[in-house]
Formats: C-alpha cells, sequence, structure tokens
C-alpha cells in the first residue's frame, strides 16, 4: 500500500480566526503537513507574497487553468476567482503528508464529492459581535468592503453543519488545541494507520 496523507478543508468566515490558526499549527514547519497555496484572480493585500499566501494570476489564466482541468477545485468568492492546484494536492498526499486546504463551502462541497474522506472543518466566531470587531481590528479593508464580508459571512456560516468538525474560535489556544485534536484522531483511524505504518502491520500478522 502506498503513503497517503490526510486531506483536511478548513472554512471559515473572514474574521473568524482561519489564517492565524492554520499558520500557528505550521509554525514549525512540521515535515508532515502543508498548506495548499491556492490560485487567486484578487489584488495582493498589504505583505502578502506571490507564491506563498497566493499565486496571484490574471482572468485569463486562471480561465485557461480551468480549461486545462489544473484545479481540484474552484470557485467565485467576493467577486473574485479561487482555485486549488489538482497536481500540487495529489503529489504531496501520495508522499504521505497531510494537505490543508483553506477554501470556502463552494470548494469544500467539490472536494467532498471528488473525496468523501476529506475531514472538513468548519471554524465560527463567539459571536456577531465580535466577528465584527475582529473584522473591524485587522484595518486593512474599508467599512464597505467590511460590511460586505459581514453579510457573506453569514451566509457563508450557514453551511457549518455541512462539515465533519466545528470549531469555535473563543479562545485562540483552545481553538488551537482543538484543531490538534481533530488532525490527531485522523491520523489514528485504521486507514490512516495502515497506510502510515503498512510495513510493520503486516510484519506483526506474519505467521
Ligand atoms: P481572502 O481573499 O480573504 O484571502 O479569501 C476569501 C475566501 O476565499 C476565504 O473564505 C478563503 O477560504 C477562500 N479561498 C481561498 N482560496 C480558495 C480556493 O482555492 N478555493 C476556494 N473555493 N476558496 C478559496
Amino acid at each position: 500500500m502506498t503513503a497517503h496523507g490526510n486531506l483536511f478543508i478548513v472554512s471559515a468566515p473572514s474574521g473568524a480566526g482561519k489564517s492565524s490558526l492554520i499558520s500557528a499549527l505550521l509554525e514549525n514547519q512540521p515535515a508532515d503537513m502543508q498548506v495548499s497555496v491556492s490560485h487567486t484572480t484578487r489584488q495582493p493585500r498589504q505583505g502578502e507574497v506571490d507564491a506563498q499566501h497566493y499565486h496571484f494570476v490574471t482572468p485569463d489564466t486562471f480561465k485557461s487553468l480551468i480549461k486545462e482541468k489544473a484545479f481540484f477545485e474552484w470557485a467565485e468568492v467576493f467577486g473574485n476567482f479561487y482555485g486549488t492546484s489538482r497536481i500540487v494536492i495529489e503529489k504531496t498526499l501520495s508522499q504521505g503528508i497531510d494537505v490543508f486546504l483553506d477554501i470556502d463551502w463552494q470548494g469544500a462541497q467539490q472536494v467532498k464529492k471528488i473525496m468523501p474522506e476529506a475531514i472538513g472543518v468548519f471554524i465560527l466566531p463567539p459571536s456577531k459581535a465580535e466577528l465584527e470587531r475582529r473584522l473591524t481590528g485587522r484595518g486593512q479593508d474599508s467599512t464597505k468592503v467590511i460590511n460586505s464580508r459581514m453579510a457573506q459571512a453569514v451566509s457563508e456560516m450557514s453551511h457549518y453543519h455541512e462539515y465533519d468538525y466545528v470549531i469555535i474560535n473563543d479562545n485562540f489556544i483552545t481553538a488551537q488545541q482543538d484543531l490538534l485534536a481533530i488532525i490527531h484522531s485522523q491520523r489514528l483511524t485504521a486507514t490512516s494507520q495502515i497506510h502510515a505504518h503498512d510495513g510493520m502491520l503486516k510484519d506483526l500478522l506474519a505467521e
């Protein structure tokens, strides 16, 4: 049996703390997990680096990539296009590395159809007031953008029940522990253990 990493889908409304949770998870660059870098037609925000935060591409390039079936999933979010590279996901998983997709509910639905064993995690803020405070506190977007994102947040949050796990990010440390617990328990499922310890299991069961 070949190595096979777990695919985790992480979704949340903007401001729920998803990016910080994923960054904290990968801070020490563990060799057994990677976050997928999406392609997007959105303009880079201040401090965002091409190929690190996103692959920033033109709408024409994005359309060509759709035609070439280069995307594992893609969706239009807030008027911009976002997509996950198929080849990178397949290659990384086949190396036994867990992959994290920071994608929206539309992408999550597509991934679940292609790969039902993918694990969906939805991150919620503790309240609407706190979500608004976090969105305003970020200070990168205009009030118009914040208001529109608040409205979009409600629509995004209405999909939380389509996911396998829900984390309420009230306390960051607790939310981090919750995410780690999900990853850890997934790695202990019989299917994951068979992939991870194929040789050892065969050896144990040999007559
Ligand atoms: P932002 O522009 O704030 O970085 O992301 C906006 C939304 O697009 C977030 O909910 C994020 O999870 C989602 N997103 C980012 N990359 C992808 C992707 O490759 N596919 C899909 N479906 N959504 C994505």
